[in-house]
């Protein structure tokens, strides 16, 4: 099939061309995000590779159709930018990596953890200038401490496993509990006792209209005093303006984020050299105890060969039997 890559980045091209090679696709890479602007660049393909920051609303979707479009791949697992009733009413399959490493983001997660617990970011700067006092960076030991992983999916699973290894106590919140989980010995329980016994505060659960704003002002009242919470599933389960207010009070205690919910202006760009127009995200920076990463849980070797080689072979089954097993369902209710 005619391919076109949105949102192309270097490795992009590297583990898609690479992967492009066996199954005799053409690939023509862009890199521009997919919005209503640039959908006109999709023309003359059968198929459209993107990313989490494109825009596949009705409108797009709409336009794809028109210009012969049939695939939609997504090279990531989330698929809440995508419009799926205007997908299916086009006529256009859209597909996934529901599994490429849970490995990846689960230990991106226990490294946001460890880093603002043990102020590893701040130790890094303070030493390097000759600075060995250690006022500022106590933290407490995980061994003991209780762990609220909201979404216990592959990511959430592996992400609990690793905290049990720190000997943290977990409690989890899904609907769909998992025996894996049970086995570490999580306990399963609604929301509210989630945030009020938790000390960690893990978010593995997909943006849903059920999960957006899930962390807000009415839940963070519910935590713990200087609780910690971990955001590396979307930014808008998190209600970022309520956690600044909840970091200003105190009430937070750390904050690691990998994601936020306007990161498509900014992430995966070099703006080093030009003033961030966003206020809350600039705030955030602020913080000693706020670490933001740009969305880089997935960003292993390992993740990245996976997710090229799923998202081409989505493409291929769909071309040559009209479906695949990765295909996303018309509504966000499945796993
Ligand atoms: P998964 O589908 O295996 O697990 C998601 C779990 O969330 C499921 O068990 C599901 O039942 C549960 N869930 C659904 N709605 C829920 C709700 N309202 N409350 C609580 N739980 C709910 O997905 P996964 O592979 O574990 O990925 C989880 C999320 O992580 C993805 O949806 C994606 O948004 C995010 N992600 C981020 C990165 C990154 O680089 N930061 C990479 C991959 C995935």
């Amino acid at each position: 099939m005619k391919i076109v890559v949105f949102s192309t980045k270097s490795y992009d091209r590297e583990f898609l061309s690479a992967a492009a090679k066996p199954l005799g696709h053409e690939l023509t890479f862009l890199e521009p995000r997919l919005t209503s602007e640039t959908v006109q660049l999709a023309n003359d393909h059968q198929a459209v590779c993107v990313f989490v920051n494109d825009q596949l609303d009705a409108a797009v979707l709409r336009s794809l159709a028109e210009q012969g479009v049939r695939v939609v791949a997504l090279r990531c697992a989330g698929f809440n930018n995508v419009d799926l009733p205007t997908a299916r009413e086009v006529g256009i399959k859209v597909v996934r990596v529901p599994a490429y490493s849970p490995h990846a983001v689960a230990e991106h997660t226990a490294g946001l953890i460890l880093t603002l617990n043990r102020k590893i970011h701040r130790a890094y700067a303070r030493v390097r200038d000759g600075n060995f006092y250690l006022g500022g960076l106590l933290g407490f030991d995980l061994s003991g401490r209780t762990v609220g992983v909201i979404g216990t999916g592959q990511i959430g699973t592996v992400f609990a496993k690793i905290m049990s290894g720190f000997g943290c106590r977990l409690l989890g919140y899904d609907e769909y509990p998992n025996a894996k989980c049970r086995e570490l010995g999580m306990e399963y329980c609604d929301l509210t006792k989630l945030f009020a016994e938790s000390d960690i505060i893990s978010l593995h659960c997909p943006l849903t209209p059920q999960t957006h704003h899930l962390i807000n002002a009415q839940s963070i009242a519910g935590m713990k005093d200087g609780v910690m919470i971990i955001n590396t599933s979307r930014g808008a389960v998190i209600d970022t303006q309520a956690v600044v207010e909840g970091l200003k009070s105190g009430k937070i205690g750390h904050l690691g984020l990998d994601v936020y919910e306007e990161e498509a202006d900014f992430f995966f760009e070099d703006l080093s050299n030009e003033v961030i127009p966003d206020d809350t995200l600039s705030r955030l920076l602020t913080f000693p105890n706020v670490i933001i990463t740009g969305h880089q849980a997935f960003f292993t070797r390992e993740a990245l060969q996976c997710i090229a080689e799923t998202t081409l072979q989505n493409i291929a089954d769909i071309d040559r039997v009209g479906s695949s097993k990765n295909e996303v369902a018309g509504d966000h209710s499945q796993p």
